[in-house]
């Protein structure tokens, strides 16, 4: 066994104290990591460094247990703290994949999904369309076909949307359920390009056009609304955006019965944040939930109306700390009296929230847990681009070609926001849970980076 002195300066101290009781979103580190005899990290009783040999590097490894606990968490919390009917459903842009969609079934979740292609993951995960909600602010007349085809509910952001739902729907002459998506007008305070409930945003119809929206929706004989979406950004840490939003949708749900709208659903969106760094103080799941649903009922006690089925989407909260990323280590370059860049064998192409968002990371050296932490290094990607960073100015264990460089956090907007910038293969994902690891991504090959490409002819020089 090995000794540890103190936990404050190494690897260790990102581990979970509490992780029978803890919030996943409130932890650093997915709530099965522990650290074996060898001062390796371990998750989902695997060894990262074996994980790592056997699989290849740059490798996601997604948490079983963390991502189950999560999507329960979510569905108890609800249950306990809302008199009506309520679901949550994961919001799977920050992580759409068939392994993951079909864990969040298993555990009574439903699926907001913003395309076509999400769509499709999911029901080749075998998810229920009857659990499918369809969002998107310019979906197209095909993606509204394929939706219209499976029978998602879709959640109508526009008025030429909605102009053209009404449209294809009268051609089918068939109908089709739809929730129509609000700006509620909420500041919060996030990073600007997530947030989306203020007026000046992209997403929904503007409030002072409300009584035009419901009037147009009530004319269409095929277009069954049944309710009312709202989202107001991301990695928020504050409960009294929500507590707003709670309030502005039962006014709006009252005035919609003035229109003879009868709804029975409200969507309050996502948006709770998750623990990147220790400074970040997210509220726990369950008290997200509580806040949600206790503001909810007491605004629709205020407006006099009825208990809606209430629905939120997390996206970032479920699957954000289910998942690291494993990088090797490579070169070192050190700039006297400035900086120690260290590179790793990924970067923007699997991870593009630090060049995107300025996204803060936490990371550890994977092979050596107990190391103290005595130097600080920028963690730099391998692609070319200057601003491609990792992590700025981390502490780590004088890192060394070879060793295993683990990122925190990494389970939303990563994968999904991955790319193939300088022809770099997308990762492997792994998923572990009590010691067994199985691929639910497969590393993409040479082949794969050329299988879309097309070579006229006249331009084949063999
Ligand atoms: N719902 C909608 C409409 C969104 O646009 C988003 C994220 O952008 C989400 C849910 C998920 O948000 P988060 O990942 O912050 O929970």
């Amino acid at each position: 066994m090995l000794t540890v002195e103190s936990t404050a300066n190494t690897g260790r101290q990102y581990l979970p104290e509490n992780p029978e009781t803890l919030s996943p979103n409130q932890s650093l580190m997915p709530l099965t990591a522990t650290v074996n005899d060898q001062d390796h990290l371990v998750v989902g009783g695997c060894d990262v460094v074996e994980l790592v040999e056997k699989y290849g590097s740059p490798l996601y490894i997604l948490d079983e247990h963390t991502l189950r606990t999560t999507c329960r968490q979510y569905r108890e919390s609800l249950q306990k703290y809302y008199s009506g009917e309520s679901l949550a459903i994961y919001a799977s842009k920050a992580w759409s994949c068939m392994a993951i969609c079909a864990i969040v079934d298993s555990e009574g979740l439903g699926f907001d999904v913003v395309s076509g292609g999400e769509i499709y993951t999911t029901l080749q995960a075998g998810i229920s369309p009857t659990k499918i909600y369809f969002h998107g602010n310019n979906k197209s007349r095909e993606e509204l076909n394929f939706a219209l085809d499976s029978g998602v509910t879709i959640i109508v952001d526009n008025f030429l949307e909605l102009e053209m739902l009404a449209e294809i729907t009268g051609d089918r002459q068939a109908t089709a359920n739809i929730i129509l998506r609000l700006t509620p007008g909420i500041e919060c305070h996030t990073h600007e390009y997530i947030r989306t409930g203020h007026l000046d945003s992209k997403f929904g119809f503007d409030p002072n056009q409300i009584e035009e929206t419901f009037t147009l929706v009530g004319r269409h004989d095929y277009l069954n609304c049944i309710g009312l979406h709202a989202h107001i950004g991301s990695q928020i840490f504050e409960q009294q955006p929500h507590k707003d939003l709670g309030d502005v949708l039962a006014g709006w749900l009252k005035k919609a019965g003035e229109y003879g709208l009868n709804l029975e659903i409200l969507n309050l969106g996502g948006g709770l944040g998750i623990r990147y760094t220790e400074s970040d103080d997210p509220p726990s799941i369950e008290a997200w939930c509580r806040n949600v649903a206790e503001s909810l009922e007491a605004a629709c006690l205020k407006y006099g109306v009825g208990l809606p089925k209430l629905i939120v989407e997390p996206g970032r909260s479920l699957v954000g700390t289910a998942c690291i990323t494993a990088y090797t280590v490579g070169s070192r370059k050190v700039v006297p009296e400035i900086r120690t860049y260290v590179s790793v064998d990924g970067g923007m192409s699997d991870n593009p929230r630090p060049i995107t968002y300025q996204s803060l990371y936490r990371s550890v050296v994977a092979n050596r847990m107990s190391d103290e932490c005595n130097e600080t290094v920028t963690v730099a990607g391998k692609h070319c681009e200057s601003g491609d960073v990792v992590i700025k100015d981390a502490r780590l264990p004088t890192p060394q070609p070879g060793d295993i460089l683990v990122v925190l956090d990494t389970g939303a907007y990563n994968y999904s926001m991955a790319s193939n910038y300088n022809r770099i293969g997308r990762p492997a994902a792994v998923l572990v849970n009590e010691g067994e690891a199985q691929v639910i991504i497969r590393r993409e090959t040479y082949d794969d980076l050329v299988r879309q490409d097309c070579l006229p002819e006249r331009l084949r020089q063999i």
